[in-house]
């Protein structure tokens, strides 16, 4: 009878539940599952850094529906891993780590990279675990991508021992798992769905909050359908954007703070009020409002503000279920009412105090004046990722998205170090479709050795780093003592498109507004990876707000 190695196995097992991409580094003891995976039909993405490697396994996670995997090498290569696990479980994506490990036999002895794999795996994790017999791979395959995309997706954790990977079994003694489906999706009760639209229909300033677990679940044909029946405006959370069009006339995004502060009930959709929705209390929400909660956790529904309606399920399910309800009824939200004034007013008045800062043509220039130029410039079916403090918080107002799941960025746990991980997912995810990824100066250092990969695969991204030198802000000039320079400081106009050059992309540097346009489509028209590296003045920064950005 024919024997069959773990490595082998386990590229297969992978492959049958439909994982179609890993990320990795290899090294002892993985190399032989990498070089599986491929031929098992894999698409193994090499990459520099194993951080990089595990957010990119999770961001192909959520744009595809089906886990991505991330190969790490045993002991230092699991624990740089781990900053992926994290931020998947954070932002409820789904992913699967494989760490290679030391020889079972080894176990205690002090092994190469011996390193307690499961145990720190577990807290980042919904479900972790040791393969002990090449034969139950599969097995163990199956478990890792149904926790991952089951209930509220997450992260998963494969430990694989060398002798494992390299261990052999006859294929008939191998147990065979079923291959997973695609999620369950479960309704709410019929009550609760009655409850909901009353509630909807007693409000005077109703507010829709979509999450980017809207766009999991792949929920925008309901939640269009449902928006634009019911005409209730609409707040698209940072990852959210897109599930409804950001142009479309019921957003409030140009009137977040206003809208959130205001509105009397809260319809919350497949997000939550974290930091990001400013727990949903006081000065930033109003005391008395009422909150309609959609998630598929029922542990999240009351999460710092008790819900009054809740929607436990799935998104797309139970947005198709009020569809449906709102047959029978007549009750749409007027078009002309105070709050739809208030919103309009807040919005146009938050319009007119960037309108200088987009006018101003001076070099180097600002944030708003480059966005201006990125916007016209940005091609309408993108992929864009952000990362950075200003970089990102700004882009997000300025990059709009008309379709679901094209916008990547820190996130929940706001992470720096995403970029190019996401990057690169993004564009073995979506071949047809421009990457467009907007970096601080400060964040591209996090992952920037990834443009390597970038150029190595041939992946077409567009990078532009927003540069002025600095976290937050940079200097106009160093001092002569460099021992006195601020934490914040990074090098005054760092050459970043010329890393982009040293690995065969192309590179652009601007420094004066005038040349930004031209130099963005000549990036476009590049047929492979290129960065417009755009210097701006020293202290650009945010429009004034009106709270701190941490303010409860
Ligand atoms: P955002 O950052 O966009 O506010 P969060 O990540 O905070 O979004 O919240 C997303 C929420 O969506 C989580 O609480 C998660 O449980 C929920 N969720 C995940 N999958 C689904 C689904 N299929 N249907 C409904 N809700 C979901
Ligand atoms: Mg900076």
């Amino acid at each position: 009878m024919a024997e069959v190695d773990g490595a082998t196995l386990l590229a297969r097992s992978l492959k049958q539940q439909g994982v179609q991409f890993m990320f990795g580094i290899v090294g002892f003891p993985v190399g032989p599952i990498a070089a599986a995976a491929q031929e098992a039909g894999i698409t193994y993405l090499g990459m520099r850094n194993e951080q990089s490697a595990s957010y990119a396994a999770q961001a192909v996670g959520y744009l595809t529906g089906r886990p991505g995997a991330c190969l790490v090498v045993s002991g230092p290569g699991v624990v740089h891993g781990l900053a992926g696990l994290a931020n998947a479980q954070q932002n409820c994506w789904p992913m699967i780590l494989i760490g290679g490990a030391s020889p079972v036999y080894q176990n205690g002895m002090g092994a190469f990279q011996e390193e307690r794999q499961v145990q720190i795996a577990s807290p980042f994790c919904k479900f972790a675990h040791a393969v002990e017999h090449v034969h139950r791979i599969p097995f163990y395959v199956e478990m890792a991508v149904r926790y991952s995309i089951y209930g509220r997706p997450g992260a998963t954790y494969l430990d694989m021992p060398d002798d494992i990977i390299l261990g052999k079994v006859d294929e008939a003694k191998v147990h065979a798992a079923a291959t997973v489906a695609e999620p369950p999706r479960f309704q709410a009760m019929a009550e609760d769905i009655d409850k909901a639209l009353n509630t909807l229909e007693a409000a005077e300033r109703p507010l829709v909050i979509v999450g980017k677990g809207m766009g999991w679940s792949r929920a925008e044909d309901e939640v269009r359908k449902f928006i634009d029946r019911t005409r209730l405006p609409f707040l698209a959370s940072p990852m959210g954007k897109g599930v409804m069009d950001d142009n479309h006339p019921l957003s409030v995004g140009a009137a977040r703070s206003h809208a959130l502060a205001e509105a009397d009930v809260i319809f919350l959709m497949g997000a939550r009020l974290n930091w990001i929705m400013h727990f949903g209390l006081p000065p930033r929400f109003n005391k008395k409002v009422r909150i309609i909660q959609l998630d598929i956790s029922p542990e999240a529904i009351s999460q710092n503000v008790p819900a009054e309606v809740a929607l436990v399920g799935d998104g797309r399910a139970i947005v198709g279920q009020l569809n449906k309800a709102l047959e029978s009824r007549q009750w749409f939200y007027p078009k002309d009412t105070p709050w739809h004034q208030a919103i309009a007013e807040k919005s146009a008045a938050n319009a007119k105090q960037i309108q200088p800062m987009i006018d101003d043509d001076s070099a180097p220039t600002n944030y708003y004046r480059a966005f201006k130029d990125i916007t016209a410039w940005l091609p309408k079916n993108a992929v864009i990722v952000g990362e950075g403090a200003n970089t990102m918080d700004i882009g997000r107002t300025q990059m709009a998205n008309a379709d679901a799941r094209l916008r990547l960025d820190a996130g929940t746990y706001g992470t720096m170090g995403i970029g190019m991980g996401f990057t690169i997912a993004a564009a073995v995810a979506h071949p047809d479709r421009p990457i467009v990824s907007v970096f601080g100066d400060a964040a591209i250092g996090f992952s920037g050795m990834e443009i390597e990969t970038a150029c190595r695969y041939k992946l077409p991204v567009k990078i532009i780093v927003l540069n002025n030198g600095g976290i937050g802000s940079g200097m106009a000039e160093f001092p002569d003592d460099r021992s006195t320079l601020p934490p914040r400081a990074m090098t005054i106009g760092s050459g970043y498109e010329k890393v982009m050059e040293a690995f065969g992309g192309k590179g652009f540097y601007v420094d004066d507004p005038k040349d930004l346009r031209a130099a963005l489509d000549a990036a476009l028209a590049h047929d492979g990876p290129a960065l417009v590296n755009v210097k701006l003045h020293h202290a650009a920064g945010r429009k004034p707000q009106q709270f701190g950005w941490h303010t409860t």
